[in-house]
């Protein structure tokens, strides 16, 4: 039979006060997604990913990333690349250095990391694009890293949002994601608004390529690795890339880029799809969720990714846990002051709970107690993680419907999914949920399923990408230069 790793561990349920049993029953009708209903959220799912690839539409927006096909794993060079995550900006210098005599690549990377300011998410545009040029100043300084004015420094920029590109080394951004609020960059163009920041710096630096994290990691790894079909974050946010044909993608019918280019030429799609379901037809949505959306800079947007990705997993805990409190069903009599703050609950906590091991759960009780003043009782524990056990199901299984649609879309049936992000490397059961679920809908055998919950052997397997915004950038980077010494645009 299959392994099913995925039932509430019914014993504790038993265990549970009847008051928060009844409470728990329910959630779990709320946040169980049966195999029929992922069926049906793929289907949705496939057509939304046909619609996008039609026109750039109001749901997932299937952006072409001129990256046009996949690295031969000889590129070569050395590239500055900048990723702009939530919490800091990554600078590399990567050397490529082609194969070794065992094939093995030969990569240099030199990185630094630079604190952002967290007013920066919520502050404006020059703020922004200044932090990151001082920050490719210092270290360019620190590296000794020279460039003359005839000779700029290559870079590879990972912006992670949603940006249309009419070509690679620009990226309108559409509009923020992430908890991102930022203003006057929705609309702009990311790299002219970047290049001008680098030149208010005097930095020899030239932007060769705009690239989405999702774009990166699948190109970083298949790099390596032939059988990557797509690269995929689970992480702060949620989205995933791969290839298809141009002859695919009648939105790009009659574009001068690809007037020289034959049908069959690769693309890269970014499929943003953590704006699936946007119109909210199939999501199963839970008035947790609504309230999140709803208190979130961009209310309406990213109606997937709310439901599975990292910034809001342990949101929707927060938000559960304060209901009950407001129903006197939990945390009775006490000061609950420090949950009150929004995101105060990240989701390496929600995840350290559903494997806590000590005895009666002394670890994340701990936790409560120094992070939020708060003093669980036994079954509030327990209930604690069930509780956290249901919404992170819940958010791997949806995150396996992307996947799957692009596998029926593009009648791909093995492969690697080249994934990255926090919770697909620091949630311990991702894996194993994500791959099941995908089993599920595919109508793999139970066999295949077994193999899945593995993490080995599968048809459709989960790796861990390698370095998307460093290594990924900079072979895009090199492949884009070589494009363009061929006289392509
Ligand atoms: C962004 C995508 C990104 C994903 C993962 C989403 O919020 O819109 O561009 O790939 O997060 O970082
Ligand atoms: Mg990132």
């Amino acid at each position: 039979g299959i392994v099913n790793i995925d039932t509430i561990d019914g014993h504790q349920k038993e265990g549970l006060p009847k008051e928060l049993r009844d409470e728990l029953d329910k959630l779990e009708k709320q946040f169980t997604v049966t195999t029929e209903k992922l069926k049906e959220i793929t289907k949705r799912f496939q057509e939304e990913l046909e619609e996008g690839l039609k026109e750039n539409g109001k749901n997932i927006a299937m952006f072409v990333t001129w990256v046009l096909g996949f690295p031969t794993g000889e590129e070569k060079g050395s590239f500055l690349t900048v990723d702009l995550g939530g919490t800091n900006l990554r600078v590399c210098w990567i050397t490529l250095n082609g194969k070794t005599k065992d094939k093995e690549h030969d990569i240099v990377v030199k990185q630094d990391s630079y604190t952002m300011p967290g007013e920066l998410k919520t502050g404006n545009a020059s703020d922004l694009w200044s932090f990151i040029a001082q920050s490719l100043q210092k270290f360019i300084e620190k590296e000794n890293l020279t460039a003359t004015p005839n000779e700029p420094l290559p870079l590879g920029f990972t912006f992670s949002y949603p940006a249309i590109q009419d070509y690679i080394d620009q990226g309108v951004l559409q509009t923020w994601t992430k908890g991102f609020d930022i203003e006057n960059v929705e609309g702009n163009d990311v790299a002219s608004q970047l290049r001008s920041a680098i030149s208010d710096f005097n930095l020899s630096i030239e932007i060769v390529a705009v690239i989405n994290d999702t774009t990166g990691a699948m190109i970083a790894s298949a790099y390596n690795d032939p059988d990557t079909i797509v690269g995929a974050i689970f992480g702060t946010g949620c989205n995933a890339a791969y290839m298809d044909k141009i002859s695919n993608i009648p939105k790009l019918k009659g574009k001068e880029q690809i007037q020289n280019l034959s049908p069959d030429t690769p693309m890269a799609i970014n499929c943003e799809y953590g704006a699936f379901d946007n119109a909210r037809k199939v999501l199963p949505i839970t008035r947790y969720d609504e309230n999140i959306d709803a208190d979130s800079p961009r209310p309406g947007e990213q109606a997937f990714e709310k439901l599975s990705a990292g910034l809001y997993l342990g949101e929707i805990f927060r938000l559960i846990i304060l209901d009950m409190h407001d129903r006197n069903l939990f945390l009775k009599d006490q000061d609950i002051t420090k949950l009150k703050e929004p995101y105060s609950i990240d989701t390496a906590f929600l995840s350290s709970l559903e494997d806590d091991s000590t005895d009666s759960l002394t670890q994340s009780s701990e936790t409560f107690k120094s992070d939020f003043n708060l003093t669980f009782t036994e079954p509030e524990l327990n209930f604690s993680r069930l509780l956290a056990h249901l919404i992170a199901i819940r958010g791997a299984r949806l995150c396996a419907c992307g996947v799957a649609a692009i596998s029926r879309l593009t009648k791909t049936t093995t492969g690697h999914v080249a994934a990255d992000g926090s919770v697909a490397n620091k949630h311990p059961r991702f894996k194993k949920r994500w791959g099941q679920a995908l089993g599920e809908i595919l109508d793999w055998s139970g066999e295949d399923i077994n193999k899945a919950v593995d993490e080995t052997g599968a048809p459709i397997v989960i790796t861990s990408a390698e370095d998307g915004s460093g290594v990924g950038a900079a072979v895009i980077a090199a492949m884009t230069l070589e494009r363009w010494r061929k006289g392509h645009d």
